[in-house]
């Protein structure tokens, strides 16, 4: 029984692992992002030839209701013909010019109309690039050094944010990359997530040092984490009293939870905001925003310097706008969370079904499934859950034609491409993967 249905699998996926130890030869773990590898199930990756709507397909010509979504982009779903007629239009008046555009104009002015708290925006490449520029921003405009970030956020993979919290204490920031200076890691002081007493812990301890606070409004990189009750609102009101920044690196939140992101949601107004993801409607483009006293000392006007040369590139601003446009129509956070919700109930009800525990943590369109009889809160409570149950509900999954995040520790992305019926199909293949592992 079980070998012959490894030996399913694999010919399912035949020439996806070809491609793979080919890919292996010539890029370092055959990736060019490391979660693609799906070392977090055990597995190979699945090669993709195509998309379309809710639906990836591979090169083993097998079709997956998607829930990565290139890690959140594609919220208006793949292919979208509005996106790429505005891409091939772009495309033809040619695809690079380093020199401004009217259409850069006309995407700050469609982020600021969307978020309260933007003033002015820069328009970047990547989400690692938002938020490094905005605590450089931080730093040239508070002359403070000190970071705070809260442990199992994660914020792009420039050096001064690719540090986690070892013990969970305020002052044992280690650098959790190799190459990372100590010296730079340093300057990035960790704490718990949906911890308060942490975060004053730490402003006290750093008084006078600080130049923001960097969080995830809500967290998303371990899993789906939503913010305690007053979480969010006494970190501004700590802020505020110390003159220390409120960043918030809304690179997923932000167009997903709202079309004024999680600042909307929760009605926090904040210094700073990273953009990315959505903002590309799947090209690269970042973004960040802010009080426009704090944007203007970015170069030229002042003494903060940041550049790209593809910044602000036409294509990525065209199927930018197109996406946003789209995000603008009514109903559509009514029909993302709509189709959330009936995911979420009908996991919890396949799960208990099944007699599996699972806690689900959702906002809006993202929703994690933990295998865990307890609330997850912080990161580690997501490093408690049942790792080796959810490798093997995501294989169960994926032989069921439903792509997840391969990973315990991502979210699944709900767009607006999901029809009823995929999430009834995924619901169906949930009930039959969690039996499986059960
Ligand atoms: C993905 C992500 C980033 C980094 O964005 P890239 O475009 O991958 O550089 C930063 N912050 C958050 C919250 C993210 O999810």
């Amino acid at each position: 029984m079980i070998a012959s249905g490894m030996k399913e699998k694999l010919n399912k996926h035949q020439e996806s692992a070809r491609a793979f130890a080919e890919a292996c030869r010539v890029l370092p773990g055959g990736v060019n992002s490391p979660v693609r590898a799906f070392d977090g199930v055990d597995a190979g990756p699945v090669f993709v030839a195509s998309a379309k709507g809710s639906k990836i397909f591979d090169i083993d010509g097998n079709e997956y209701i998607d829930y990565v979504g290139s890690w959140g982009p594609m919220i208006v779903g793949h292919a979208h013909p509005s996106v790429i007629a505005a891409v091939e239009a772009a495309a033809r008046k040619g695809t690079s010019f380093g020199a401004p555009t009217l259409a850069e104009t006309a995407l700050a002015q469609k982020i600021i109309d969307a978020f309260d708290s933007i003033e002015k925006v820069r328009l970047l490449s990547s989400g690692t690039e938002a938020v490094m520029t905005a605590i450089r921003l931080a730093r040239g405009y508070t002359k403070k050094d000190i970071i705070i970030k809260m442990a199992g956020c994660y914020h792009g993979h420039s050096d001064s944010l690719l540090v986690a919290a070892g013990s969970g204490l305020a002052e044992s920031a280690i650098a959790s990359s190799a190459g990372v200076p100590d010296a730079i890691a340093k300057l990035t002081v960790v704490v718990p997530y949906n911890d308060i007493e942490a975060v004053k812990a730490a402003l006290a301890k750093h008084k006078g040092n600080i130049a923001a606070v960097l969080v995830e409004p809500v967290g998303a990189n371990m899993g789906v984490v939503p913010p305690i009750n007053g979480y969010l609102q006494t970190i501004r009101r700590l802020c505020t009293a110390d003159g220390v920044l409120l960043i918030f690196d809304e690179v997923i939140t932000g167009f997903r939870l709202a079309f004024g992101g999680a600042q909307e949601l929760f009605g926090i107004n904040v210094d700073l905001t990273c953009l990315g993801k959505i903002i590309g409607g799947g090209l690269p483009v970042g973004a960040v925003g802010g009080r426009a006293d704090i944007m203007d000392i970015l170069a030229p006007t002042g003494p903060v310097y940041q550049a790209g040369t593809l910044s602000g590139n036409p294509i990525a601003t065209a199927a930018a706008s197109a996406t946003l446009d789209i995000l603008a129509e009514k109903g559509c956070y009514e029909k993302l969370e709509s189709s959330s919700a009936k995911l979420e109930a009908g996991l919890a009800e396949a799960a208990k079904d099944a007699g599996i525990a699972v806690t689900i943590n959702r906002v809006g369109s993202i929703q994690s499934c933990f295998f865990t009889d307890r609330p997850v809160r912080t990161f580690a409570d997501v490093q408690s859950t049942d790792i080796q149950r959810f490798k093997k509900f995501f294989a169960g999954m994926l032989g069921r034609g439903i792509y997840l995040a391969p990973s315990a520790f991502e979210a699944m992305f709900v767009s607006l491409a999901h029809s009823t019926d995929d999430i009834e199909r995924t619901i169906e293949a949930a009930g039959a993967s969690f039996r499986e592992i059960g």
